[in-house]
């Protein structure tokens, strides 16, 4: 740090105001995690320099031996960690490899039989005007997503992402009761839309899916099924998803991030059968430019310490906090949608359990050292911005060793800090979204009991 401090003391000031932040505050978004120093120390250092576009023994630039070593041993233990039969390492984050994955499916299925019918033996010398037609056959195929609000990622054809002018994007929703997604109603709801893609995963659905059945009813309609696990690759990792809830036996194609759960560095990942193997190393020149050695290093360090015993214990404990975490917070009176959890992030409804928005509830935690995030819930009156809802995940907790006497004193804070925390109103009486008032002696109170923890 010394060194950055020399060129730019800003910048360490803040690397090291983020060190304090990270160990100060309650990490609770479920997204994050702690990588291990290993991983870090993998990720800094001088592979940054390098450039090596193509895959590993397959390159356009010279010297690119060490490269080749590091992105094959990283795919060699994304496929024996995840037990796929293909692994491309190279996305630099999950939004890159949802990409990678959306153009291969459209190469390999839109693509490959009018190739055949064109004569076309090579894509890449292909004329223009023959790329053209295939061009064409890939436009406006159809894929069905999850609702953002009801827990999909933005890149699952959010109307405002790249995915929804790429295809002709439909989504299915949860059960407007019951908070679930219910798969009968998705099966014909498929019939209906009969998409190129189903896609399953989520950002903020707290329940596992059961993918074996997903696949059945993918085939029923010849659609492919694809999954976002980048929330929950940890847990099929560390086995705690496994049979019907491990995507990599059903899935054609899996994509994920290796920082949330799996508890790597910031990256992408994109598993998939042998038949699409050829369409997702094309990444580059699809998507992507020259990969990133220095995170390709640090994914295979943290895809070794994935598939070590301990990992799996790791696995199973952030389940159970998170569970812990989801039953003390209904004892403690709140409103959790779905009445619980399956993996390792819950849901609170703070505008049903304290007449907050989410902007509120957030803002008010964070001034009390408790990190989280606010989330829109299915069917959200108050919109993506301030939300009702609040979403907590346990994988950066469980990292620093906390378990279950820890998520019940959790919940008790919270519930103590949003039952002080009241809306402002406006000078015409209106109840703000954003502003809220919270007691500095509240503040004090569950400051000192964070410390405690
Ligand atoms: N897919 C899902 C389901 C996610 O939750 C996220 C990130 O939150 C992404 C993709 C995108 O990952 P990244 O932020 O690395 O682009």
């Amino acid at each position: 740090l010394d060194q950055v401090n020399s060129v730019s003391p800003t910048i360490a000031a803040s690397i090291i105001k983020e060190l304090q932040d990270q160990r100060q505050n309650l990490k609770l978004i479920a997204s994050e995690n702690y990588s291990s120093l290993a991983t870090q120390f993998a990720m800094g250092n001088l592979l940054t320099d390098k450039y090596a576009e193509g895959h590993p023994y397959h390159r356009f630039y010279a010297g690119c031996d060490n490269v080749d070593a590091i992105e094959a041993e990283a795919v060699e233990l994304a496929c024996s960690l995840f037990g796929a039969e293909h692994a491309y390492v190279q996305p630099h984050s999950g939004a890159d490899a949802n990409l990678v994955a959306f153009l291969a499916i459209l190469s390999s299925k839109a693509q490959k039989p009018l190739l055949e019918s064109l004569n076309i033996e090579n894509i890449s010398t292909a004329s223009r005007e023959d790329w053209n037609k295939v061009r064409a056959t890939v436009q406006n195929q159809r894929l069905l997503a999850l609702d953002y609000y009801s827990g999909g990622h933005l890149t699952h054809g959010y109307r405002h992402n790249i995915s929804s002018t790429l295809f002709d994007v439909y989504s299915y929703t949860v059960d407007q009761e019951s908070g679930l997604i219910d798969l009968d109603q998705l099966r014909k709801q498929l019939h209906e839309v009969r998409p190129l893609i189903l896609l399953a995963g989520y950002s903020a659905y707290p329940r596992k899916l059961n993918f074996a059945k997903m696949r059945e009813m993918a085939d029923e309609v010849g659609a492919i099924l694809m999954v976002d696990m980048a929330h929950f690759a940890g847990l099929v990792a560390g086995k705690v998803f496994t049979g019907e809830y491990n995507p990599i036996p059903y899935a054609h194609v899996v994509t994920s991030t290796t920082h949330k759960t799996l508890r790597g560095p910031r990256g992408g990942l994109v598993l998939c059968k042998q038949e699409f193997a050829e369409w997702v190393d094309k990444g580059c020149p699809a998507i992507l430019g020259g990969p990133l050695p220095h995170v390709l290093a640090a994914k295979a360090v943290a895809f070794r310490e994935a598939s070590k015993p301990e990992f799996e214990t790791y696995a199973h404990a952030i389940v159970e906090n998170s569970q812990v975490l989801a039953q003390a917070c209904i004892d403690e009176g709140l409103q959790v949608p779905t009445g619980g959890t399956d993996n390792h992030l819950l849901l609170l409804n703070v505008a049903q359990s304290f007449g907050l928005t989410g902007r509120q509830a957030e803002a008010a935690l964070r001034d009390c050292q408790v990190t989280l995030n606010r989330n829109s819930l299915p069917f959200d009156v108050n919109g993506p911005w301030y939300t009702s809802g609040l979403r907590l995940g346990t994988p950066a907790l469980t990292t620093l060793g906390m378990g279950g006497t820890e998520m019940r004193e959790i919940a008790s804070i919270i519930k103590y800090v949003l039952s002080h925390t009241k809306p402002s109103v406006t000078a015409s009486g209106k109840a703000s979204l954003a502003k809220y008032v919270l007691d500095e002696n509240v503040q004090a109170v569950a400051r000192k009991r964070v410390d405690g923890l």
